[in-house]
C-alpha cells in the first residue's frame, strides 16, 4: 500500500484505495482557479498509430529527405539544426549504436507503426536516467495488463512493434526486459495524456501525477498543458473544493451520452465508470441521451440501467418499453447523417444541413440531446464565418439564433463542466459577439434607448469577463491563449464604448 505523500505542490495528497487504486484528493479547503499540481513530464513523444512526423517537433513529414543526419530517422531541417530537442538528447545515440534502420513509408499508407516505439524508448531511458523519480512515480501507475492481453491482436502488435523490435534491432534486450517494456507501453497507453505543441501538432506526455487523476464525467479541474515551459502541465481547482475531496479530471468528451461515454473508457481505459452523471438515467437533468416518446406526448425514453451496456429504455411518461437494440440504430443512424454533415467542406452549405437536421430530428431527439448538442456546435461555429454568413451580413434574427445556441450549450456545459472549463470559456467569446451587434442594431431602429443599450452592452462585457478569467491561464502560444487575447482587446474596446455612452447618455 501507498502511504500519503506529497505531491509537486501542497494542495494535493496522494492516497489509495482496493477499488480506485491511486487517487488524489485536494488538502485543505480549495478555491476555484487554485493550482492543484505543477509538473513536468516524465516524457514526450508521437503519438501510436500516427503518420510519419519529425522526432524533434512531431511536425508531420512526408518528405524523404527530412531524416537525422546521424541516424537516419526521421526529422525536419530546423530540427536537424538544433540540439535543442528530444531527438537528438535521447534516442539518437540509441539508433545510432544500434544502425537500426528507419524505413519510410511506402507511399499511400498514412500510419507508421515504426514510430510506436519512440515514446516508450523515451521513457525506458529516462527511467535510467533518473532511477528513483522512475520508482516513486512511474513503476506504480496503472498498466491493467489482464485487460490488454485479452485484446490480443493490439497485445501482439505491441509486442512485435514496440518490446521485440527494441530488444531486437535496437539491441537493447541487455537493458530492457520484455515484462518492462510491455509495463511501459501500459502505462503510456492508460495514463498519458494527449497535447499540442505551439504549432498545434498533436503528441503524447506523460505526468506521473496528474496521470492519476481519478476520473469523473463531471469534471472538478482542469488541466493546461505549456509548450513553451517543456510541456510543464498544471492542474487547477474548477470550482470550490472541500478539504478530503478526491480530485477528477474526464478521460473522455463530456459532450457525449452516458452510452457513448461508458464505451469509450471501457475500450480505451478499461474501467466502467459510476459517476453521479453516469448513474443518473437523465444525466443530471439534462436528457442528454434521452429520445422522445413515440407512444405519449410529453415523455422521453431514458435507460433503465444506463452503465449497463444492453439495458432496455423506458419512456419516464408512460413506461414504454424500447429495447437497447432499437435505441442503438435510432442512434447510429442519426449519427451517420450528423457524420456526413460534419465532413462537408466549411460553407454555407454545411450551415444549412445542419439547420435541416436539427429540424429533422426534433421530433425523435430531447432538445438537448447530445446530437443536437453537436449540431448546435458545428453552427455556432459557422454562423459569422462563413461565406453569406459572415457576421455582417446576418440578420437580426440569425444573431438571435447564434445566441440562442450558445446559450442551449452553454445550459449543458454548466451542467457538466461547471466552472473553469475552456469550452464554456469558447461558447462565452461566442456568444457576446451577436449580443453586442443586436444591442446596436436595436438601439439605432430605435426599438431600445440609451439606458437599455448600455445594461446590453455591459451583460456582454460580464461575458468577456469570465471568459477572459477563464483562459487567462493559457499558454500564451496556444489556441486558447490567442482567443484569450481576442478577448481582453474585445473587452477593452466594449469597456471604452460604454464609458463613452456613460458621458453621451447623462
Ligand atoms: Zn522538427
Ligand atoms: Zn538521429
Ligand atoms: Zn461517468
Ligand atoms: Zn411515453
Amino acid at each position: 500500500m501507498i502511504s500519503p505523500t506529497s505531491c509537486p505542490v501542497n494542495r494535493t495528497s496522494v492516497q489509495w484505495s482496493a477499488v480506485c487504486g491511486r487517487y488524489l484528493v485536494a488538502q485543505g479547503s480549495t478555491t476555484a482557479r487554485s493550482t492543484l499540481i505543477e509538473e513536468q513530464p516524465f516524457a514526450i513523444g508521437p503519438k501510436c498509430n500516427g503518420p510519419v512526423v519529425c522526432l524533434g517537433c512531431c511536425r508531420p513529414t512526408t518528405d524523404v529527405e527530412e531524416l537525422c543526419g546521424q541516424c537516419g530517422w526521421p526529422l525536419c531541417q530546423e530540427c536537424a539544426e538544433s540540439e535543442a530537442n528530444p531527438h537528438v538528447q535521447l534516442e539518437c545515440r540509441e539508433f545510432q549504436k544500434s544502425r537500426a534502420r528507419f524505413y519510410n513509408l511506402p507511399s499511400g499508407s498514412s500510419f507508421c507503426p515504426q514510430l510506436d516505439c519512440v515514446l516508450p524508448l523515451r521513457v525506458l531511458l529516462a527511467k535510467e536516467a533518473n532511477p528513483k523519480r522512475w520508482e516513486n512515480e512511474v513503476a506504480p501507475m496503472e498498466h491493467h495488463e489482464s485487460e490488454r492481453r485479452h485484446n490480443e491482436d493490439v497485445w501482439h502488435a505491441d509486442l512485435v512493434n514496440i518490446a521485440q523490435y527494441l530488444r531486437g534491432p535496437c539491441k537493447l534486450a541487455s537493458r530492457f526486459s520484455e515484462e518492462l517494456i510491455m509495463q511501459v507501453v501500459g502505462v503510456l497507453e492508460v495514463n498519458a495524456m494527449e497535447a499540442r505543441t505551439a504549432r498545434g501538432y498533436p503528441l503524447r506526455c506523460l505526468y506521473p501525477y496528474t496521470g492519476i487523476l481519478a476520473h469523473s464525467c463531471v469534471p472538478n479541474t482542469a488541466r493546461s498543458i505549456y509548450p513553451s515551459e517543456g510541456f510543464k502541465i498544471r492542474l487547477r481547482a474548477m470550482v470550490d473544493l472541500d478539504d478530503g475531496q478526491p480530485l477528477h479530471h474526464s478521460y473522455t468528451y463530456t459532450l457525449d451520452g452516458t452510452a457513448q461515454r461508458q464505451t469509450h473508457l471501457r475500450e480505451g481505459k478499461f474501467f466502467t465508470c459510476n459517476c453521479e452523471r453516469c448513474l443518473d438515467p437523465t444525466e443530471l437533468q439534462t436528457h442528454f441521451s434521452s429520445l422522445k416518446c413515440g407512444e405519449c406526448v410529453e415523455g422521453f425514453q431514458v435507460p433503465k440501467q444506463p452503465t449497463e451496456l444492453s439495458t432496455s429504455w423506458n419512456c419516464c411518461g408512460c413506461g414504454a418499453s424500447t429495447s437497447y437494440e432499437d435505441v442503438q440504430a435510432i442512434i447510429q443512424s442519426v449519427q451517420s447523417e450528423v457524420n456526413a454533415v460534419q465532413a462537408l467542406e466549411m460553407g454555407p452549405h454545411r450551415l444549412e444541413e445542419g439547420e435541416r437536421l436539427l429540424r429533422k430530428y426534433k421530433s425523435l431527439l430531447h432538445p438537448l440531446h447530445f446530437i443536437a448538442t453537436t449540431l448546435r456546435q458545428l453552427l455556432i461555429e459557422m454562423y459569422g464565418r462563413v461565406q453569406t454568413y459572415e457576421m455582417v451580413q446576418l440578420t437580426d434574427d440569425m444573431l438571435e439564433r447564434k445566441a440562442e445556441l450558445c446559450r442551449q450549450v452553454l445550459s449543458v456545459l454548466n451542467k457538466f463542466e461547471p466552472g473553469l472549463s475552456r469550452s464554456r470559456a469558447m461558447n462565452l467569446y461566442e456568444l457576446h459577439v451577436p449580443l453586442v451587434l443586436l444591442a446596436k442594431s436595436g438601439f439605432i431602429a430605435s426599438k431600445l434607448n440609451g439606458g437599455e443599450l448600455r445594461a446590453r452592452l455591459v451583460d456582454a462585457i460580464d461575458l468577456l469577463k469570465e471568459c477572459v478569467e477563464i483562459l487567462q491561464y493559457e499558454d500564451k502560444c496556444s489556441q486558447e491563449g490567442v482567443l484569450c487575447e481576442v478577448a481582453q482587446q474585445a473587452l477593452r474596446q466594449l469597456t471604452l464604448s460604454v464609458e463613452g455612452l456613460g458621458s453621451e447618455l447623462d
